[in-house]
Order: C-alpha cells, then sequence, then structure tokens
C-alpha cells in the first residue's frame, strides 16, 4: 500500500499522534479495536506467552491485538503505526465490505524490517527455506512478512488471513485476485478499501495485446491457479477483474453470492454470470477487455 492518499492521511494523524502522546493514540486505537470474542482475546494472550521467549531472544517489540499478535524488529512506535495504520485499519474495511465470519484462531503476524531476519527467522522458526521476496501467510495463521519492501504484501496477506474462516473453501484465483487488488489501495475514514493500479497492470495487457489471454470463463474453471507458465498472467487477469467488479460495484454482490452458492458452484462462475445478468458474460468480457486496455500504470503512485 504505497503512500494513497486517504491512507497517508490516517498514518500522519497516527504517527504525529504517537510523537506527542503515545497513550493517545493507544485509547485511539482501543475505540477502534476489532470486536472479538473474549476466548479470542485469551487465546491471543495464551499464544504470546508461547512466543515471547524467541521474541526475547531476538530482541522484538511484540503487542497483542486480537484476533492478532503482532510482533516484529522495528521500534515499538513503527509496530503501532502498522496495527493502527494498516492491519486494524484494513481488517475493519475488509470485514465490513466482505467477511461475516471472523477469526476464531489468532493470526500471528511477524514483520520484519529487513531481508537479512526476514529469511533467518523463516529458516529458524519455520524451517521455510525458499521465501518469497515480500512475505507469506502460512496454513497455521502466521504471517511472515518482510515490511521492508512496503505494506501492501502486508495488505494481500491480511486478506488471505481474513477471508480463510469466512470462505473456508474458496479457489485459488478468487482468494489471490481479491489479495491481490489492496495490494496497492486506500482507506477511507469511513472504512472502506479501494484497490487501485498497480505494477502487474502491464504484463496483463501485454498479453492481451498479444492475443494470449485466455477467456475468463477459463481461468475461472482451471483448477490449477499456480502452473508455472502461467502463473504471473493469473494472479493479473483475476486481479484486474476484481478491480472493474469494484469499479461497477459489484464486487460485494459478488462475493456474498459466489460464497453463499459455493457448494453448488465450486469455481464461482455461475456466482458470477448472475451478478452481470442481464449482460452475457461474452459481452461483459468484451467491456473488461476494453476496460484493462485504457487503464494506466504510473509507477511511484
Ligand atoms: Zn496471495
Amino acid at each position: 500500500m504505497n503512500a494513497r492518499r486517504f491512507l497517508s492521511a490516517l498514518v500522519l494523524l497516527l504517527s504525529s499522534a504517537t510523537t506527542f502522546a503515545d497513550d493517545a493514540t493507544d485509547r485511539l486505537a482501543e475505540r477502534r479495536a476489532i470486536r472479538v470474542t473474549p476466548e479470542l482475546a485469551v487465546k491471543c494472550d495464551q499464544l504470546l506467552e508461547k512466543w515471547k521467549a524467541r521474541f526475547d531472544e531476538e530482541r522484538f517489540n511484540y503487542l497483542v491485538a486480537p484476533p492478532y499478535v503482532i510482533a516484529g524488529n522495528g521500534p515499538p512506535e513503527k509496530l503501532r503505526r502498522y496495527r493502527d495504520g494498516t492491519i486494524l485499519a484494513a481488517t475493519r474495511c475488509l470485514q465490513k465490505q466482505f467477511f461475516k465470519t471472523p477469526p476464531a484462531e489468532p493470526v500471528l503476524i511477524l514483520l520484519f524490517e529487513s531481508e537479512g531476519p526476514y529469511k533467518r527467522l523463516a529458516k529458524k522458526w519455520f524451517a521455510d527455506n525458499d521465501v518469497p521476496y515480500y512475505g507469506y501467510f502460512r496454513h497455521d495463521n502466521v504471517m511472515v512478512m518482510n515490511v521492508g519492501t512496503g505494506t501492501g504484501t502486508l495488505v494481500h496477506e491480511l486478506t488471505h488471513a481474513l477471508i480463510k474462516p469466512d470462505f473456508p473453501t474458496v479457489p485459488g484465483w478468487f482468494n489471490e485476485g481479491l489479495a491481490s487488488l489492496y495490494e496497492q489501495c486506500s482507506i477511507a475514514f469511513d472504512d472502506t478499501i479501494k484497490g487501485h493500479e498497480n505494477w502487474r497492470l502491464p504484463g496483463l495487457q501485454k498479453a492481451l495485446k498479444a492475443g494470449k489471454l485466455r477467456p475468463l470463463a477459463e481461468l475461472i474453471a482451471d483448477r490449477k491457479f499456480y502452473r508455472p507458465d502461467l502463473v504471473g498472467v493469473n494472479y493479473a487477469q483475476a486481479r484486474y477483474l476484481m478491480f472493474y467488479l469494484q469499479e461497477k460495484k459489484l464486487l460485494q454482490p459478488y462475493y456474498a453470492g459466489f460464497r453463499d452458492t459455493a457448494k453448488d458452484d465450486p469455481t464461482g462462475l455461475e456466482a458470477l454470470k448472475a451478478v452481470i445478468a442481464p449482460q452475457s458474460l461474452e459481452a461483459f468480457e468484451k467491456d473488461w477487455r476494453d476496460w484493462v486496455t485504457g487503464l494506466e500504470f504510473r509507477s511511484g503512485r
């Protein structure tokens, strides 16, 4: 989430408050905290207890903000900024817009300020040897993040963590499309989150121009989203489908419809057709391709 307007304003507000009165910042965070059950709050404390010795050994700072336990090698004020400006802010938005069922288990978020400790401790603590550049979300509810690269991937992985309890059978194409949408996003004060153009656009436009982009129905039906020959363009195609639906105000109804009918429609194709009706999928796809062609991404936005 690279310095978007609304988020910047929020971060600015919170970081200046941090400088002058940490107590006030904590009170603000508390007031806007995510509602969780007392059981989950207890589980978070227990999770921190389990990890404390390891954190202390590595001189990590940590804090509990249910459903999260957040720890990192940055200074305490930086950790609080991640908590307030990104983690809790994005959580409030995503839960308001999409996810009815909150996590029943805590999510551990590990924030590394640089690549060295990120790689070293991913190996030491999880035996993860070949880690992605930006960060990743593990099946045991741990997010391991190299935040030295920015916070866009933090929101991407948060989306995975929050969709999991709400839509456990979500297919990869939708999960990655929605998570990727928020790699570049803005958060408004009314707790709404919006995705914007990002670095995945040029590759998608190139494939489209070369006539190599397969129809949306094929992407959606393909159970092998992560197949090596198409994985890059698959992420981009899924992301810009989500983006288009967002712009048409169809993303929230599509998510809810898909989740609620996934038992009979596990790929989400029928739910997509239902949400775009009366337009046909062919006509929708033509409009979508024209829209993608006309988009622009300027790096450094
Ligand atoms: Zn992902």
